[in-house]
């Protein structure tokens, strides 16, 4: 059977040439890149040229660039590190859960923090961030790229903000690196998280760029990796990929491959409208990445529409959590203001950079005959009531 993969923004396969760069590592190469002979220097060196590599992709220096477990490890050690008890933060109702359950757990310590609102389209107004700043503001943390829209957030206009006003800015870039630009001192960041894994790199591996000068306490105790503010051996196979993948997202960049992968996303976007009734993107009309388009199909639950082409060889996802047995609500979609049904009725499409022309025209083909075959069975879908 074909199978064809448009949920990037889960994991992306990695690419052939990082899984070649990364094999000597786990065998051959072995070393401690902590330790001083010789198979230490080799996997210490390996290490610092994957930094360059990273710190390459974000326009920062080597130095500046933190090696972690992923983009989880990389949030929560952004918020908890320089937020202390007391102070109050800034970020938005549509972050990944890194970023909200983090500044959860800060509200348990005694600090105050402030979830911004997203207009229809996804975006935070940086007058709101403007307005909510006070003098025990110590973050603001809004991601430059969302998970399940692709939306993308005025991040440099936030960024200025947070300079004028002396408060320390991180943004959550998991899904722009790779997708977009970055570049820190564009951005006026302080903090920036990355995952290896969203970028076509190994899974288990990401990288926190921190700005030289900016306070960090680690939240790992141990030896002194990473400049002692993240403890433990390096994942240094991990490290190497994520090198090799970042080189490669450059190389893709200053050739100009997001432009195909963008017209690949508004084909299928294009075809699903015109061929589709009742239906809609969320998020449109925002700036998005390349990659990702979020469709709502009324009438028709997302979760099985997902397992209907799931049986017919299309992976796609919807953005909803299943907690305590009960399909929530995407929290992005409904802080969008979408009523529960319509965000229920989501489902989200991401390329990546194996995706071709005919994984496009399968998914245009599939989605509609699917979608139409569920409408067909549903009770909900009453054709008279849409067509008048
Ligand atoms: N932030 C965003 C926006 C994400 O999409 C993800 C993963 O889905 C993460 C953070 C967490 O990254 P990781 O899976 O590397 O822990």
């Amino acid at each position: 059977m074909r199978r064809v993969y448009l949920d990037n923004n889960a994991t992306t396969p990695l690419l052939p040439e990082v899984f070649e760069a990364m094999r000597p590592y786990f065998a051959e190469h072995f070393g401690n890149a902590s330790s001083i002979h010789h198979h230490g220097q080799e996997t210490r060196a390996a290490t610092e040229r994957a930094r360059e590599s990273v710190a390459g992709l974000l326009g920062c220096k080597p130095s500046e660039i933190v090696f972690t477990s992923g983009g989880t490890e990389a949030d929560n050690l952004a918020i908890l590190g320089v937020v202390r008890a007391g102070d109050h933060v800034i970020t938005s109702t549509v972050e990944h859960h890194a970023v909200l359950n983090s500044c959860k757990h800060l509200e348990a310590m005694g600090c105050e923090v402030t979830y911004v609102p997203v207009d229809g389209r996804g975006l935070v107004d940086p007058d709101d961030v403007r307005r909510t700043v006070r003098p025990r503001t110590r973050l603001v943390t809004i991601m430059m790229a969302n998970n399940e829209t692709g939306v993308l957030q005025p991040v440099e206009e936030i960024g200025k903000i947070a300079g004028e006003t002396d408060v320390y800015f991180h943004t959550d870039a998991v899904q722009a690196a790779g997708k977009v630009a970055i570049d820190v001192n564009r951005l006026g960041c302080d903090l920036l998280s990355i995952s290896g894994h969203k970028l076509h790199g190994p899974q288990g591996v990401g990288a926190l760029y921190v700005r030289k000068g900016t306070v960090l306490e680690p939240i790992f105790y141990g030896g002194s990796h990473e400049r002692s503010r993240r403890a433990g051996t390096e994942n240094v196979p991990g490290i190497v990929g994520l090198g090799k993948a970042a080189e490669v997202a450059v190389e893709a960049i200053e050739r100009g491959d997001l432009a195909q992968m963008s017209e690949m996303r508004d084909r299928i976007e294009q075809k699903i409208l015109a061929e589709v009734e009742a239906t809609g993107v969320n998020g449109s009309g925002a700036p998005r990445v390349p990659n990702t388009t979020n469709i709502h199909f009324d009438y028709i639950e997302g979760e099985a529409l997902v397992i209907a082409l799931d049986l017919k060889g299309l992976a796609v996802s919807t953005g909803a959590a299943c907690s305590s047995g009960a399909i929530e609500p995407s929290h992005v979609l409904t802080a969008m203001g979408l009523p529960s049904e319509i965000a229920r009725a989501s489902l989200r499409f991401s390329l990546g950079k194996q995706n071709n022309a005919e994984d496009v025209q399968f998914a245009s083909d599939l989605v509609p005959q699917t979608v139409a075959r569920l409408r067909d069975l549903s009770p909900v879908y009453n054709r008279t009531a849409i067509s008048s």
